[in-house]
């Protein structure tokens, strides 16, 4: 199957199988079942079984998953086996704490594949030049050069809401394909373009409701 028919909802379970397998121990767990996959990441043994099928990854009937495969394949399905170069654009309140928290947290990735963070862009002249955690601010007017030379692939987006349209547009025109947008706006763009979209007032707001 191609990856385009592939739904949406089995690409985005990926990442949590794949951090189900990062955090076990391979030797102590050399295979895991589809039940306790899926336990551990609430979805059905089934749904785990048909998730992966997809990809033309089947566990041992009636043993399971050697989990140490399953994690390579996870990261390749992913492309994580390759390096994944992303730029963020809006170093403000939030951007800077972004930029922290990467450098910060623990990294699972082997050397030289998955996510890495690698430059940030701002309008603001005062902040271009700066360093954050080792992570270069540049002028957004750079992004095009920079995409190229670091093969920015993902843009972050922590830009005010009435810039992001625009700072959507300048990344589209780069080339790049994948943005995480924060701006509380709806975003437009052509079909080959993906964006994701988080929001911690949406999911507080809904989060009044169960109280
Ligand atoms: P901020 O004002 O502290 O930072 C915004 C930064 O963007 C500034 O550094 C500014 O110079 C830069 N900027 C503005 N226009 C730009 C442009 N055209 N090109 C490049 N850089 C530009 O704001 P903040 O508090 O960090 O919030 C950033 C965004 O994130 C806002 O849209 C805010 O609503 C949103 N936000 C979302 C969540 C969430 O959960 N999704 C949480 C907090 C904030």
């Amino acid at each position: 199957m191609s990856r385009r028919r592939i739904p949406d909802v089995v690409i985005r379970r990926l990442p949590l199988y794949l951090r189900i397998l990062d955090d076990l121990d391979h030797t102590e767990t050399p295979i895991i079942s589809s039940q306790e996959l899926g336990a551990r990441s609430g979805v059905t043994p089934g749904q785990v079984r048909k998730d992966l099928s997809f990809f033309g990854v089947f566990g041992k009937q009636g043993v399971g998953y050697n989990t140490g495969n399953l994690r390579e394949e996870l990261r390749k399905i992913l492309r994580l086996h390759q390096q994944v170069a992303v730029g963020l654009v809006g170093v403000g309140n939030l951007g800077t704490a972004l930029i922290r928290y990467n450098v910060a947290r623990e990294k699972p990735y082997p050397e030289g594949t998955g996510l890495k963070l690698v430059a940030a862009f701002d309008k603001d002249e005062k902040k271009v030049g700066r360093k954050i955690s080792g992570i270069e601010v540049f002028s957004l007017i750079n992004l095009p050069e920079l995409v190229k030379s670091l093969k920015l692939s993902v843009i972050i987006l922590t830009v005010p809401a009435e810039a992001a349209p625009g700072v959507l547009n300048h990344c589209i025109q780069a080339g790049v394909k994948a943005f995480l947008n924060f701006a509380p706006t709806k975003l437009t763009a052509p079909p080959n373009v993906r964006i994701h979209h988080s929001d911690v007032m949406l999911e507080l707001e809904s989060l009044a409701y169960f109280r």
